[in-house]
């Protein structure tokens, strides 16, 4: 049965509480502190936890497989994401804007 599965797992959280995160290297990792940003891995993209755009997709449902998260933005810049154009649009503007990959301006690695 469902419940008792999940009643296991809430267990066995309690002991120790980890959350799942997508690590710069773009390898899932479990942590002792909950993510800042969220992201939607099938198009790379991360924003903020409360990002309506997101939260909308998560209520229509078959977005949250899809969902991951990440420590901060530098994780999911090096595991290649790019700024929400809704939640960060300033980010998502001088991400589309282009410029020098790597330079302070535009950190992000991939080229828009
Ligand atoms: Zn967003």
């Amino acid at each position: 049965m469902v419940g008792q599965i999940s009643g296991g797992l809430k267990e066995e959280k309690l002991m120790k509480k980890t959350y799942r995160l997508l690590g710069p290297d773009g390898i899932m990792f479990e942590s002792l502190v909950p993510g800042t940003l969220g992201g939607y891995r099938r198009k790379k993209i991360y924003g903020r936890l409360d990002c309506p755009s997101a939260n909308a997709a998560l209520k229509k449902g078959g977005y949250a497989k899809h969902r991951v998260f990440f420590a901060g933005e530098e994780d999911a810049i090096r595991a290649g994401y790019r700024p929400c154009g809704k939640c960060m649009k300033e980010f998502y503007r001088k991400w589309k804007a282009g410029g020098r990959p790597g330079t302070r301006e535009y950190p992000w690695l991939t080229t828009p």
